[in-house]
């Protein structure tokens, strides 16, 4: 059978039909699992339907699917079978098997998972014979019981209740006897539970629970297809690109039990700090539990590692003797198992290359790998694992540089708490340092109303007992997220690490009381609404909300930066007009300003005064009154932004936005500026009322400004020179291009041109010296595209505004479009926001067409893109492609734009490499 028309693979004994390489078809679970049977990893046998299943189960139904995998399926089991000496359905010697999702990209948590399948009464009975473990064998029942009546069942919370009702009996039965936790259970108290739990489900579902293990099996199977398209992974999916086609494989796979007494275990370990990226190897553990115990935070795991174990209790104020008793790490625990799984993961670590989250369970005594996968983590520890990997040889530098997400950087560069702040706030709690970053927020006890309030304005905490995958929007909507039980690997802490977000987890000591929505301390109550901080670096939890101060960028962060640098050909640019973003943007690593827009700077107060009379001035004598007091204050600004810049260049735009932006609309205000120009309120008003437009973003802005007031670009050009002549005498060089907006005709280009260049030539001969600029535009309209080569004869450069491109192309308004876009995005019309995503299919064309015109115009012609595009890893990869120059973003996309541009050159030469081998061969193949 070929791989086309096979739809089961097995693995088991150190064999297996698949291998790493074939995620797209076995997910990337079933497609480790063979891959550790290859590298002879103990690993339970089992089988992977293929994702390809997946697609026509969804397509084409249920009995269609059962129809091509029933033979292949059955064989699987007997592999099983074969392999674990144990039989499927057998009531003496049974044999159970997990059934689990697995896809192409990792979702954790966000489809389903069944363990202890193969269970019924009878099969109940005679496993305890063979075991003589009744409590394990009644505990996997109603395990089976709970896993498959959700999943398979659709039990669920009752309308308005958000308890699970397995749960709540299991919670009741505790009460009842007076235990704290689940592990106080005796094998009658579980073996009433799981009696409970049927009950359940025929009164939820009208539907016996079914005993026939085959019906098990294929309910069971095609549930874990149908977690596919439930809604939190679709969401995920969206969230994280990735596509409704991919589809979900299966694997079912041998049971192994860590729920069978003392010296059995389960947990997940990593091979790297996931929220650091220091190389320690840490993890948790469960004795006497089952895998899904750790990840869904109901009981506080322990530490792997003596170390970790040291940390742990520290950060939980628990001394050393008490922990060593009562907390004690595997390492400390079971000394050989460790051993055998700290090799496992060093073989696991060097063979994929990357940080490696591996599942495991200990069966009496028995070390079982379950899971491996290239750990989700924290954007800091991305780049770390990166630098540290290549300085171990363990990956070369541009798969160093593909590490890392350039998304991601955006973690290093948020704000840190005040160290000040830190010092006289109360610390009211403190947890485990899940996923770090500073963030204030309200406290929400419900996903919902972390959504709604956060859809309203508000910043956020979702506070949680633990959180499960149906808190995934909530999680999304929060500033950062704190739950009182759990892990460093519960949902919480796994989930936020991918997301980036602030988490704090396992906060022992708080209280929380979902039904009066309040978190205690020992001496503190606070209520939903409160203000708390969170750093997700210490694990503290302050109380208010703390001010933050400017991240510190890492020596790693530094060296990644200068990798990127030394591959990528496209330059980083900003777009800045304060010193204060100019020097932020600079220590981000920019090249220049790409887009230094005036209008911002005649907002300040010092300023908008004489923009307002220049405005209202009757005529052009009363405009150059009001300019020659703008002007000294303009020179001002450019002198301190090229001095800044220190001789890199600087593109300054002329006045864009339509004038009705700067006059006061507040009566008080007119009245004032009356006062100060000297003329009547009703002069004012009606002079206001006068630039009312219907669509000012169509209408008197842009170019068209300087073209009706040419002495408004005189003004801003002679700022410009001046300032560069003035610290050329600081002996600070300048290199000043300066920027005609929203251009669309030649006459407009040429006319502007001449302006500037007739202002120029004035001013050197007043000075008696010159200094070289440029002159040339943005193409953000559609008809300026069209014309570009003639254009380009008399532009010096091109700067692309993709966000007026946008606007213009789509006919969707920048001010308008949020009343229709997210609706469009929901219900896929568009795949991204057009405004932040540049749109390569149509806009993509117009930036194709305007480079290929506009190098006919003119060979040498400098090109640039500063629409809000130029921080967008996608789109940076676009221009790169088209050949631009340079991209230009805000500052803090800086360093994001810096690694996306390596990323599309090295991309770039691997597609040229591969091309050339490609030919090298097919020369080959024609010389034989
Ligand atoms: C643009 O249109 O892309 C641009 C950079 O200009 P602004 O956003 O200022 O209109
Ligand atoms: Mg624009």
């Amino acid at each position: 059978m070929n791989n086309l028309t096979k739809t089961v693979f097995i693995f088991g004994d150190k064999q297996a039909d698949g291998n790493a390489e074939m995620k797209n078809l076995l997910g990337g679970k079933g497609a480790n699992l063979a891959e550790m049977n290859l590298l002879g990893i103990p690993v339970p046998p089992g089988f992977t339907i293929t994702t390809e299943m997946c697609r026509i189960y969804l397509n084409e139904g249920h009995d269609k699917l059962i129809s091509i995998i029933k033979n292949e399926v059955t064989a699987s089991i007997k592999f099983i079978e074969d392999r674990t000496g144990t039989k499927f359905s057998d009531v003496d010697n049974p044999c159970l098997v997990s059934v689990r999702s697995g896809s192409r990209a990792s979702m954790p948590g966000m489809m389903d998972t069944i363990l202890n399948l193969g269970l019924n009464e009878n099969i109940v009975k005679g496993l305890i014979k063979k075991t003589n473990n009744a409590r394990f064998v009644w505990d996997s029942y109603r395990r089976f019981i709970q896993m498959y009546g959700k999943v398979v069942m659709d039990v669920r919370p009752e309308e308005g209740d958000f308890v699970d009702p397995f749960e709540e009996i299991l919670d009741e039965a505790k009460i009842q006897k007076g235990y704290q936790t689940d592990s106080e259970f005796n094998a009658e108290d579980l073996k009433n539970i799981a009696q409970s739990f049927k009950k359940l489900v025929k009164k939820s579902t009208g539907k016996d629970f079914p005993s026939d293990p085959w019906e098990q099996l294929w309910g069971a199977i095609t549930a874990v297809f149908d977690s596919w398209m439930n809604e939190r992974a679709i969401y995920y999916r969206e969230m994280n690109n990735i596509p409704q086609e991919w589809g979900t494989a299966v694997n079912v796979q041998a049971m192994v039990f860590g729920n069978m007494g003392q010296k059995s275990a389960t947990g997940v370990s990593f091979t790297r700090d996931a929220s650091t990226g220091e190389k320690i190897f840490n993890g948790e553990f469960l004795t006497n539990a089952q895998g899904e115990d750790v990840v869904a935070g109901t009981r506080t795991p322990r530490q792997i590692t003596i170390e970790g174990s040291r940390r742990w209790a520290s950060l939980s104020g628990i001394a050393e003797d008490i922990r060593s008793i009562d907390f004690p790490s595997l390492e400390e625990m079971m000394p050989e198992i460790y051993q055998e799984l700290l090799g496992c993961a060093e073989v696991l670590e060097l063979h994929f290359k990357d940080m490696q989250d591996i599942e495991f369970t200990v069966q009496e005594g028995k070390l079982w790998i379950l899971q491996t996968r290239n750990g989700k983590r924290t954007g800091a520890a991305m780049v770390k694992m990166a630098v540290d990997m290549l300085e171990e040889n363990l990956l070369d530098e541009k798969t160093a540089v593909l590490r890392v997400d350039p998304k991601r950087l955006d973690e290093l560069l948020h704000p840190i708490f005040d160290q000040g702040e830190i010092i006289q706030s109360d610390i009211i709690a403190q947890g485990l340092p899940a996923s770090p970053g500073a963030s204030s927020g309200r406290i929400v006890f419900f996903a919902e109303d972390a959504q709604l309030w956060s859809s309203e304005g508000e910043s956020v905490i979702l506070v949680r007992i633990e959180t499960s995958p149906e808190d995934l929007k909530g999680m999304v909507a929060a500033n950062g997220i704190l739950t009182a039980r759990g892990g460093m690997t519960s949902h919480a802490a796994v989930v936020a690490r991918g997301m980036g977000k602030c988490c704090i987890a396992g906060a022992e000591r708080l209280k929380i009381d979902y039904k009066q929505r309040i978190m205690q301390t020992e001496n503190l109550t606070l209520k939903e609404g409160d203000w708390i901080s969170l750093d997700g670096s210490t694990g503290k939890i302050y109380q208010g909300k703390l001010k933050t101060s400017e991240a510190q960028l890492t020596a790693d962060f530094e060296k990644l930066m200068d990798l990127s640098d030394q591959y990528s050909r496209l330059e980083v640019r900003t777009n800045a007009d304060t010193p204060k973003d100019v020097m932020t943007a600079r220590r981000f690593g920019a090249k220049g300003i790409g887009l230094c827009r005036t209008e911002h700077m005649f907002f300040d107060d010092d300023k908008i005064m004489s923009m307002r009379e220049m405005i209202l001035s009757e005529n052009e004598v009363g405009r150059r009154k009001a300019l020659a007091k703008l002007l000294p204050m303009q020179r001002k600004d450019f002198e301190d932004i090229f001095r800044l810049m220190n001789g890199l260049p600087v593109n300054i735009r002329l006045l864009d936005p339509p004038l009705h932006e700067f006059v006061p609309h507040d009566e008080k205000v007119q009245k004032e500026l009356a006062d100060e120009m000297g003329i009547s309120h009703e002069i004012i008003k009606q002079k206001i009322e006068s630039l009312y437009e219907f669509n000012p973003m169509m209408g008197h802005r842009g170019c068209r400004l300087g073209n009706t007031y040419p002495e408004i670009s005189e003004m801003q050009a002679t700022a410009i020179l001046e300032a560069a002549l003035h610290i050329k005498y600081e002996g600070i060089e300048s290199r000043p291009e300066i920027m005609i907006p929203l251009t669309g005709t030649v006459e407009e280009m040429q006319m502007q041109k001449k302006i500037i260049n007739q202002t120029a030539e004035k001013i050197f001969e007043l000075y008696g010296d010159r200094i070289e600029y440029l002159v040339g535009t943005m193409i953000e309209v559609p008809r300026a595209v069209l014309i570009a080569d003639k254009i380009a004869e008399h532009a010096e450069f091109f700067s692309f505004g993709t966000n007026d491109l946008t606007q213009m192309t789509f006919g969707y308004s920048r001010d308008d479009s949020g009343k229709f876009l997210p609706m469009y995005l929901e219900k896929g019309i568009v795949k991204d926001d057009p405004f932040q995503v540049l749109d390569q299919e149509g806009v993509g064309q117009l930036v194709t067409m305007a480079v290929r015109k506009g190098k006919i115009g003119r060979s040498n012609l400098k090109i640039g893109i500063c629409g809000e595009h130029g921080g967008d890893p996608a789109s940076v990869e676009f221009f790169h492609n088209e050949g631009l120059n340079y991209v230009s973003c805000s500052p803090y996309r800086v360093p994001i734009a810096r690694l996306a541009a390596a990323h599309a050159a090295i991309k770039e030469d691997k597609k040229i490499n591969a091309a050339a081998q490609y030919a090298i061969k097919r020369q080959e193949s024609l010389l034989i």
